[in-house]
């Protein structure tokens, strides 16, 4: 088992790696004020697929079993999990457990900040992709105009991330959430990069050790960047890396349709090609892509450049209506600029060219 501190307002450990889920006993114990009561919400297939182990290592007064997935992130999910913690009586110093993807994270962390005007909760997160959203404190449900549009800063008192959970992820899920896992490595460290391209081959049959490794390299990155800039004020836009067209490519399919990562691949694609013309980065493109490619990730979308541009226009990180994208300087380097709609046409094409 490895463990780490993240050090933002409040400070936490995130503790991975088999048989985690022992510790919650212990981590809740040394919890200070003590916790008084303890609601667990829960992924329904998790607890389908994990109720043995669940119930064996996390003691809990309530449970509420949440919809499956991104469902779990509406206004009518809320207000069933806030009159879960209501009926269970919890009070200022009850804790939330959130078992589950990055859905059941952000519903379970948003619940626990506004419930009480906020309560403690702890992140056990079960996709690769929650290696990313588990840390840093960002919590939100969706609107039916918006996707996060709803949601607050609140960070967990900590987070253990057993891999026990991971076996059981479909290997959409896992190319999914492995992309962030590349972001983390292209915005911060050129060795990580190429000892991640060198090892991984195959998503589906992933050597555990070194998945775990990634996953904590992953998390050491988010997390010296949010200690850095916990409220997103200058340099945690550079997670944002391959997020601009990614997402205008994720809400054009319809949420869902296409996966967050599988989107964010595309978007980190578009990113480096942008970054090839604009920053001098010099990235041989046509390596990575293949490397991609063989892992199974699509780099095709057929929506058409005025839709996306329509869409890159909403996005969180824009100021006086320009486009802001991170880009790289050199492998580890972001750095934010503007980019102008002709220029990002012309990477359209080329995108389009290579997913063809
Ligand atoms: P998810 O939580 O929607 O889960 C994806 C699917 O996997 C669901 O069907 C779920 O039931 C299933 N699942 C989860 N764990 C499983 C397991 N161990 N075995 C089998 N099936 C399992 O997806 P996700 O990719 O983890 O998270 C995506 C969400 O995270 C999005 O809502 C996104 O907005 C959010 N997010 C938040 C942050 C943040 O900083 N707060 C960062 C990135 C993403
Ligand atoms: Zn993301």
């Amino acid at each position: 088992m490895e463990q780490l501190t993240i050090r933002t307002g409040t400070e936490y450990p995130v503790f991975i790696g088999e048989d985690v889920l022992k510790e919650t006993g212990r981590v809740i114990e040394a919890m200070q004020p003590a916790v008084t009561s303890i609601l667990l919400l829960v992924d329904s297939n998790v607890y389908e697929l994990h109720k043995t182990n669940i119930h064996d290592h996390i003691s809990f007064d309530a449970l509420f079993i949440l919809p499956a997935g991104e469902k779990a992130k509406s206004f009518s999910v809320y207000e069933e999990a806030i009159g879960a913690a209501l009926e269970a009586g919890l009070d200022r110093h009850s804790l939330i457990i959130a078992c589950g993807g990055g859905a059941t994270g952000d519903l379970a962390g948003f619940t626990a900040a506004t419930y009480m005007r906020g309560i403690r909760y702890i992140q056990v997160p079960t996709t690769i992709l929650a290696h990313d959203s588990a840390v840093g404190g960002k919590t939100a449900i969706n609107h039916p105009l918006g996707k996060n549009m709803t949601g607050c800063f609140h960070q967990p008192s900590a987070v253990l991330y057993d891999s026990m959970f991971l076996k059981t992820l479909p290997l959409r899920e896992i190319r999914s959430g492995f992309a962030e896992v590349i972001k983390h490595a292209l915005i911060a460290d050129k060795e990580f990069l190429k000892e991640i391209m060198e090892e991984v081959k195959d998503l589906g049959s992933l050597n555990d050790d070194f998945l775990q490794y990634a996953l904590k390299r992953g998390i050491q990155i988010k997390g010296e960047i949010v200690q850095k800039d916990e409220r997103e004020q200058n340099i945690r836009a550079y997670l944002n890396f391959g997020h601009t067209y990614g997402h205008a490519v994720e809400a054009w399919s319809g949420f869902g349709k296409k996966l967050h990562g599988e989107c964010v691949m595309i978007g980190m694609i578009y990113a480096l090609h942008l970054s090839n013309k604009k920053t001098g980065l010099n990235m041989s493109m046509s390596d990575f892509i293949s490397w991609v490619h063989s892992l199974g990730y699509d780099i095709h979308t057929d929506a058409p450049f005025a839709d996306l541009l329509a869409l890159m226009k909403k996005d969180k990180k824009n100021l006086n209506r320009e486009i802001r994208f991170v880009l790289l300087e050199s492998i580890g380097n972001p750095v934010i600029m503007n980019a102008a709609p002709d220029e990002l046409n012309n990477i359209h094409d080329t995108l389009k060219r290579e997913g063809e």
